[in-house]
């Protein structure tokens, strides 16, 4: 063969390496595939047939290197050129907060901005470029020694074996198998008649370590890298500076990086993906949080065990342990009632839950679930909190079965079961909507007042078997608000505030929220008083108080009566008692009487400048006193503020008492 020949030879060698390694970069690392899988083997057969025609051209980094093939005898030991260190773990919002104290005792007034990164699940993996081309890869072993694993590393496509630049760089990464991959593994397992795998997890780790390199490139593996060390050129400035080069080198760099500018954004990075992580092809256990600037990270350097200028926040773990305080019996929507387990509450994947359906009473029966039970839950699809199974040797004495109610726990109508379903349903057809208007109102303004909880949100708590009457509100947790839909992370926990907030009420606006027939803020304030008379506790309903209601004055026979009933009724007791155990706190008038307020009733108008008309109102009502809209002859004050109107000329009139602002905040002082 002529030199000429020769030379045409290895130049079609060098550009098939080169069409097939760019089409290799478009498909493994960017994820873009511009010519079909069929097309790129049978550019690779054609290589292939020419490096075994001519060997004399076969390069270390050529593509059919990648088939894998060799059986090695054992794995070469290797020190490695950097130490490889291992991140502390914490698994809380408040150790990440913490952390950065520590920094901060070090770094002084140093502003710190961080990156962030996602933890990937797999192995960790050093990877060595002399020249632009990969000559050896190690598996981190202690750290200091790791293995020579190059062969079957060289199968993961993902891994350029030849770089843009000619340079001696190391570089750290993480090796895995995609979800998708997995399954198809398992799949040819099932065909094979062979094991399935359980865990995906040790996989990546398994087939890396393989002495069959044959294995590793059945098993399709992946890459991506984080990290690395280029001795002849200068440190960049921060740690993305540093992913972005390694990009540009045609490393595979994961893209859900994110440049936190204090440390609530990096805990709020944490959350995003302890609840969204399930949205990927690829396992993560957390996220990797660094300095972003590398010259405070040489300023933290280096405890004995690991950097301090990085920290792996975990997700926490996938099953805990709680024990079943209540089964309750929810109506949804449709009537259905749904058994719900009422539990102690627990820290799970990120969030604290309360409560996890039960779904059936052919689920209570294959739990064979009863109160007292401690159980393992764990969350479907990452958010819905599931009770897995009971641990039996913990059940405490004397525990009875769950059997279906024979009444409707809410409005103790017949419960009835439909033909062929295995469901149970209320028979009254309003049930769902009369307590979702009572839980409304409970909530509304002139109530509870909890902002954020709307009559769409209330529905939905209700029918979702969250809650059964208002006074469950009181113990919801953030968890339990997650899976809802259009729910984020941050309306849960405003709404979840809300509820602890407005625990603390006036006696007279609790006693509007309870929805007494015929009872609002006017009379609610009318009992409020005659309540204190007797010695107001949220528990005590004795007949004395109750037979006294018909004596108060204001309020007429027909309202008195409903209250009579109201407090008698078992039900309603009830109710108070769990409102009671929800830790509600009523705070009571001031008992002390101001003798120029009580008994006197004032009118208030225009605008105030020292205080807010709703605060002086209440001051008023707090002091023994009334409050007016209207000018009357039973009007004590009229208190002025700013271009007071009408109300004023009336006052005139009739010859009333008016004070202005200062005067009243004297009189109510
Ligand atoms: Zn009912």
């Amino acid at each position: 063969m002529s030199n000429e020949q020769k030379i045409k030879i290895k130049e079609r060698i060098e550009k098939l390496r080169k069409t097939i390694n760019y089409h290799r970069y478009l498909y493994h690392v960017l994820d873009k595939q511009i010519i079909s899988e069929g097309a790129l083997d049978s550019l690779k057969q054609e290589l292939k047939k020419l490096e075994d025609k001519y060997p004399e051209f076969i390069t270390l980094n050529s593509p059919t290197k990648r088939v894998g093939g060799a059986v090695l005898d054992k794995f070469i030991k290797v020190k490695h050129q950097v130490k490889q260190w291992s991140l502390e773990d914490v698994f809380t919002e408040e150790s990440l907060l913490n952390w950065e104290k520590r920094l901060k005792k070090i770094l002084l007034k140093n502003t710190i901005d961080y990156i962030c990164e996602l933890k990937i699940d797999g192995l960790h993996i050093v990877l060595n470029y002399e020249k632009g081309v990969f000559v050896l890869g190690e598996t981190k072993g202690d750290g200091i020694i790791g293995e020579n694993v190059t062969e079957n590393l060289k199968t993961i496509e993902a891994i350029p074996l030849t770089l843009e630049k000619n340079i001696n760089i190391t570089v750290e990464g993480e090796v895995f198998i995609k979800k998708s991959d997995f399954e198809k593994l398992n799949k040819i397992q099932k065909r094979k008649g062979l094991n399935l795998f359980a865990n995906p997890r040790n996989i990546a780790a398994g087939t890396i370590r393989q002495l069959n390199t044959k294995i590793a490139a059945e098993r399709t593996l992946d890459c991506f890298v984080y990290d690395y060390v280029w001795p002849e050129r200068d440190i960049p400035e921060t740690q993305i500076k540093e992913l972005i080069i390694l990009k540009d080198l045609g490393f595979k760099v994961n893209k859900y990086w994110e440049h936190c500018k204090n440390i609530n954004d990096v805990v709020n990075f944490w959350h995003k993906w302890a609840k969204k992580y399930n949205t990927l092809d690829y396992w993560i256990d957390g996220i990797v949080v660094k300095v972003n600037k590398k010259t405070l990270c040489n300023k933290l350097g280096y405890t004995g065990k690991a950097p301090r200028f990085a920290i792996a926040a975990k997700f926490p773990s996938e099953e805990k342990t709680t024990r079943i305080r209540d089964i309750e019996f929810r109506v949804g929507r449709t009537g259905k009632i749904t058994p719900v387990a009422i539990m102690e509450p627990v820290f799970i994947k990120g969030t604290v839950v309360s409560r996890a359906t039960l779904h059936n009473f052919d689920e209570i029966k294959r739990l064979d679930v009863r109160i007292g039970d401690t159980v393992i839950i764990t969350k479907a699809g990452e958010i819905i909190p599931k009770i897995k199974t009971i641990i039996k040797e913990l059940r405490p004495k004397k525990t009875k079965k769950i059997n279906v109610p024979k009444k409707c726990p809410i409005c103790f109508a017949n419960i009835i079961k439909k033909e062929n379903r295995i469901d149970y349903y209320c028979k009254n057809k309003n049930c769902f909507a009369l307590e979702a208007k009572k839980i409304i109102y409970f909530v509304s303004k002139k109530a509870f007042d909890i902002s954020g909880l709307g009559d769409k949100i209330v529905e939905k708590l209700l029918d979702e078997g969250l809650i059964s009457d208002a006074s469950d509100l009181f113990s919801l947790k953030q968890g339990d608000l997650i899976p809802l839909e259009k729910f984020a992370v941050k309306k849960a926990k405003n709404i979840v505030n809300a509820i602890e907030k407005s625990k603390e009420i006036p006696l007279w606006r609790f006693l509007t929220a309870l929805g007494v027939r015929g009872v609002g803020e006017q009379n609610s304030l009318l009992l409020e008083k005659f309540f204190i008379s007797k010695g107001f506790h949220i528990t005590n309903w004795t007949n004395n108080i109750i037979n006294g209601i018909q004596s108060i004055r204001g309020i007429g026979p027909e309202i008195a009566q409903n209250i009579k009933i109201f407090f008698k009724d078992k039900k309603n007791i009830k109710f108070l008692g769990k409102l009671d155990k929800a830790g509600i706190k009523i705070i009571l008038p001031k008992t002390k009487l101001n003798s120029k307020v009580s008994g006197k009733t004032f009118v208030f108008t225009g605008a105030m400048e020292n205080i807010i008309r709703d605060e002086a109102q209440k001051k008023v009502i707090e002091l023994g006193g009334k409050i007016s809209n209207n000018i009357g002859k039973n009007t004590d004050y009229l208190v002025l503020g700013e271009n007071p109107g009408s109300k004023f000329e009336k006052a005139k009139k009739l010859k009333i008492q008016t004070i202005n602002e200062i005067e009243f905040l004297k009189i109510i002082k």
